[in-house]
C-alpha cells in the first residue's frame, strides 16, 4: 500500500536544548514512507537514557528541531513502494537508530526494525529492546561472560542494569552491584545481584576488595561514568574489561594510557550500533532478546507508563533517579 497524502500526528519536539521542560507537545507532519521504508504507528515507546543526552545537547542531534527518542514497537501502517518483506498489519519492534520515536507514527527504514512476536506484550518489548540488546552484546560480545567470572555493575537496579544482573546471574557469574538506597539494594538482590552494594553508605571500592578478597573483578559494566570512571578501574582483577557504555553522571574525564599498564587493563567504550550492524546481527541479538524474555532469563520490570503527552514527567524522574527498571510512553490514541 502507498500512503498518498501527508498526516498530522502528536510528537513530542525538541525546539531548544535543555531540562525536561523543553520537550513540547505538537503536531508535526509525517510524510509517505518512501523507497524501503515503512509507516509505525506506535503502541510502546521506550524511554532511554540516551534520550537525556540528546535533550541536553551532551550528544548532538543533527538538527533543531528534532524528535527524541530511539525504541518503539508498533504496528506498520504503510508502505513504501516496491517493498517486500513487510505488509500493512505487521507488528515490529526497532531501538538504536534512527531517532523520532516519541510520535504517535513515525517513517522507518525497513531494513531497521524486527518483526515483534506477537505473544509478547508491546508494552514489555518497549521496555526490553534497546536496554535488552544492549545487555546482549555487553555481556555476549563485548566481554563475555562465563561461568565463574565475578562481573561489576554500575546502577545495578536501572533499566539496563537489573538486565545486566538477570542475565549475568543466568550466565553463571556471581554479580556485584551498586545502587543508591535500599529499595534498589533489594530489587537488584531480586534479580540476581549477589552482593548489592549501597554507594551512598559504603566505599564500593573497599566493598568490592573484600568480597573479591582483593582479587577483584573480571569486568566492569559503568554507565554512570564520571563518577564511577576511576573506583572501577581499581575494582578490576590484573588483565580485567573495564567497559565504559554510558555517562549517566557525566562524561568521563580524558583518561592516560598509563591507568591500564599497573594491571594490563583492557578498556572500551563500546555502542549498540556497532554491534548491530549487519541485518544478520540486528536480528540475532534482538532474537536472543527475545528469547531470553520468552524462557524467563530476563523478567522485564515496567515499573511505570506515563502518557507520551507526559515524556517531560519521564525524563525528570529518570534523570532524579526516581526510577527502576523500565519506563515506558504509551500513545495517547
Ligand atoms: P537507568 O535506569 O540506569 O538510570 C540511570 C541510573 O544511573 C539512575 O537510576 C541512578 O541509579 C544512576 N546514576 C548515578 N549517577 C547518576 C546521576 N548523576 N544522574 C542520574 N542517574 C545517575 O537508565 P538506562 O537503563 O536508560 O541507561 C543506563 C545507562 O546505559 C545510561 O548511561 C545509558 O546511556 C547507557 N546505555 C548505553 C548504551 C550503549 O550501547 N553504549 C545503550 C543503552 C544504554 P542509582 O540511584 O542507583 O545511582
Amino acid at each position: 500500500f502507498f500512503k498518498a497524502f501527508a498526516t498530522m500526528v502528536k510528537a513530542i519536539t525538541v525546539h531548544e536544548l535543555g531540562g525536561p521542560e523543553v520537550l513540547k507537545w505538537e503536531d508535526v507532519e509525517v510524510g509517505e514512507p518512501g523507497e524501503g521504508e515503512i509507516l509505525v504507528k506506535h503502541k510502546a515507546i521506550g524511554v532511554n537514557f540516551i534520550d537525556v543526552y540528546y535533550r541536553k545537547g551532551v550528544y548532538k542531534a543533527e538538527k533543531l528541531p528534532f524528535i527524541p527518542g530511539r525504541e518503539a514497537v508498533g504496528v506498520v501502517t504503510a508502505v513504501g513502494q516496491g517493498l517486500t518483506g513487510r505488509k500493512v498489519g505487521d507488528l515490529v519492534a526497532y531501538a538504536g537508530n534512527p531517532m523520532g520515536s516519541y510520535a504517535e507514527e513515525q517513517i522507518l527504514p525497513a531494513n531497521q526494525v524486527v518483526p515483534f512476536p506477537s505473544t509478547l506484550d508491546p508494552i514489555l518489548g518497549a521496555a526490553v529492546m534497546l536496554k535488552g540488546m544492549t545487555v546482549q552484546y555487553l555481556l555476549r560480545s563485548c566481554f563475555k561472560v562465563e561461568p565463574g567470572h565475578t562481573i561489576l555493575v554500575h546502577a545495578a537496579a536501572g533499566g539496563v542494569g537489573s538486565l545486566l544482573c538477570q542475565w549475568g546471574e543466568a550466565l553463571g557469574a556471581t554479580v556485584i552491584g551498586t545502587v543508591s538506597n535500599e529499595e534498589k539494594a533489594a530489587q537488584a538482590a531480586e534479580d540476581g545481584c549477589h552482593h548489592p552494594i549501597i554507594y551512598t553508605q559504603e566505599n564500593f571500592v573497599e566493598r568490592v576488595k573484600e568480597i573479591t578478597k582483593g582479587q577483584g573483578v573480571h569486568v566492569v559494566y559503568d554507565s554512570v561514568g564520571k563518577d564511577t570512571f576511576q573506583g572501577s578501574l581499581e575494582c578490576l582483577a590484573s588483565r580485567g574489561y573495564m567497559v565504559s557504555f554510558g555517562q549517566s553522571s557525566g562524561m568521563v574525564d580524558p583518561v592516560p594510557m598509563s591507568v591500564l599498564a599497573p594491571k594490563s587493563l583492557f578498556l572500551t567504550r563500546p555502542s549498540l550500533m556497532h554491534y548491530t550492524t549487519t541485518r544478520d546481527e540486528l536480528l540475532r541479538c534482538a532474537g536472543e532478546v527475545f528469547t531470553a524474555v520468552a524462557n524467563g532469563v530476563l523478567k522485564v520490570r515496567v515499573t511505570k507508563t506515563y502518557p507520551l503527552s507526559e515524556a517531560a514527567k519521564a525524563h525528570a524522574d529518570l534523570e532524579a533517579r526516581k526510577t527502576t527498571g523500565s519506563i515506558v510512553l504509551i500513545p495517547d490514541n
